[in-house]
């Protein structure tokens, strides 16, 4: 068997790639384990000019590595850079601030010395999606490579070029040879490596179905995990907003990545008197995002992922039409072989629909009428999801209290889209699955937290 990169916009084959045998993948295991070995006895110091090196490799290669995202997933050829650079930047970030966060703490107790110290695990197997190739992985790598973890990848299987050439990046860097190694395997084939003892903790990025069956199996092993999974984040739009201002950032929010991010806003919840207003403004800004050749830096949307996806999603935009939604703009499946979707923009969105209850992965907006800004917070709580949210208004007090006491979820942004940066931790809660990555806080997920006591 072997996975194969198709190009959603030629709909041709790029490449297959042979899946490794189990055997391939344990001994990738043992190497990855033997300099694990050696990885844990180097210094901050020496961590932190490898870690550099990787940066320094990205910027080098930002627009090479950005066509392989192009090329596999279709996206746009300027987000693919900034997505690199963002890349970078959390590498350089962990580089500066890894030695500082895992400092030995020390506690007062009756003994001559107790303190915390935070030792690395081992092995963390990652399991990654495509819609963020690179910025996916980077935010899981750089942390665990400077808390002298080793990684094993398995990229989503539409994304091999994008995992190969992260793990030359990693390997040509100074890290030990096998600190970070890629296995190209289908997710269907990966329960004997959840089991391999060597893999000692599991991180995923992905959908809440493929979250709840790795922690399940992991969980019966006694293996932690990291979950970031899907959510459906609400942008609540009150009657003070900045409507303007609202209906460009909810625009920007939900096309990012041609509608393809876990943090993309999705259910727009907007206060019943400034419903018509905000509608008009949103859906001219929603028709002048032009879909085109992701190479093109004249388009701003590319394809989806993959046609599957594509088909999949305009089967939910005609569920919900079936119950009872309105569609205002878009809703139809572009003639062609590339995988695009148009903006698409669905009214008249109540409880029960699958635009209200589902994750709607694409360009699809949802926009759901609150009676008022209680209404809209309880609408926006109503999910199962809990990734981000934000409030749109002009009473920073009043956005600041529902950002911080009244909205659920694991990021709440005022009058901006929600946003990953490694200075702030990222994660859910709910079926957005658990953990945080980034900042502080992602470093000590993969750490044994450890009591020292020196009578
Ligand atoms: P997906 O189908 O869950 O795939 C994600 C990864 O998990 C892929 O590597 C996939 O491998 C693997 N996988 C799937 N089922 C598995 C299973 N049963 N056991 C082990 N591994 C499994 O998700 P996707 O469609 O690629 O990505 C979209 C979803 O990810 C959305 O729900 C989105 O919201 C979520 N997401 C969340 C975040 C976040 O930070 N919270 C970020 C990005 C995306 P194969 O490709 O081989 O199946």
């Amino acid at each position: 068997m072997s996975l194969k990169s198709i190009n959603p916009y030629t709909g041709k084959l790029i490449r297959s790639y042979p899946e490794y045998t189990q055997k391939k993948i344990d001994a990738i295991i043992n190497a990855t384990h033997q300099d694990w070995q050696k990885l844990k006895l180097t210094s901050f110091k020496e961590r932190s000019v490898w870690m550099n090196n990787i940066a320094k490799a990205l910027i080098t290669e930002k627009e090479a590595l950005g066509k392989l995202m192009v090329d596999e997933i279709g996206k746009p050829v300027k987000d693919a850079i900034a997505e690199i650079e963002k890349c970078a930047s959390v590498c350089e970030y962990y580089a500066t601030h890894a030695e500082g966060f895992l400092e030995d703490e020390l506690i007062e107790t009756e003994a001559q010395k107790s303190y915390v110290s935070f030792q690395p695990i081992g092995i963390v197997l990652a399991i990654m999606p495509w819609n963020f190739p690179f910025w996916q992985v980077f935010r899981f790598v750089a942390p665990a490579l400077m808390a002298g973890n080793a990684g094993i990848l398995k990229h989503a299987s539409n994304t091999s070029a994008c995992a190969l050439a992260i793990e030359r990046i990693v390997k040509q860097s100074g890290f030990p040879e096998n600190s970070f190694n890629a296995i190209i395997i289908s997710s269907s084939k990966l329960e004997e490596t959840i089991k391999n003892p060597l893999i000692k903790a599991v991180t995923l990025t992905g959908s809440t179905g493929a979250g709840k069956k790795v922690a399940a199996l992991a969980g019966g092993l006694i293996k932690k995990t990291v979950l970031e999974l899907g959510g459906s984040d609400p942008y609540i739009v009150l009657k003070d907003a900045d409507l303007q201002m609202a209906a460009e950032t909810c625009v920007n929010s939900r096309l990012i990545n041609n509608g393809q991010s876990c943090i993309a806003a999705k259910r727009f919840i907007v206060e019943q008197s400034v419903a018509k207003e905000f509608i008009k403004l949103f859906k001219a800004k929603m028709e002048a995002k032009k879909f085109g050749d992701p190479a093109d830096t004249n388009f701003h949307l590319g394809t989806m992922a993959r046609t599957d996806l594509r088909d999949d999603l305009h089967k939910q935009v005609l569920s919900a039409i079936n119950q009872g939604a309105k569609c205002i703009l878009g809703g139809y499946l572009p003639e062609g072989k590339a995988a695009f979707y148009p903006p698409t923009i669905l009214t008249n969105v109540k409880k029960g629909n699958i635009a209200y209850n589902e994750e709607i992965f694409g360009p699809v907006a949802a926009i759901i009428i609150a009676k008022n800004e209680d209404d809209a917070i309880a609408i926006a709580n109503d999910t199962s999801f809990g990734l981000g949210g934000a409030i749109f208004t002009k009473n920073i007090k009043k956005g600041e209290t529902i950002a911080r006491e009244r909205l659920q979820a694991g990021s709440c942004f005022v009058n901006s889209f929600v946003k990953s940066d490694p200075r702030l931790p990222f994660g859910g809660i709910n079926e957005s699955g658990y953990g945080r990555e980034l900042s502080l806080y992602g470093i000590k997920e993969f750490v044994n937290i450890k009591t020292v006591y020196i009578k």
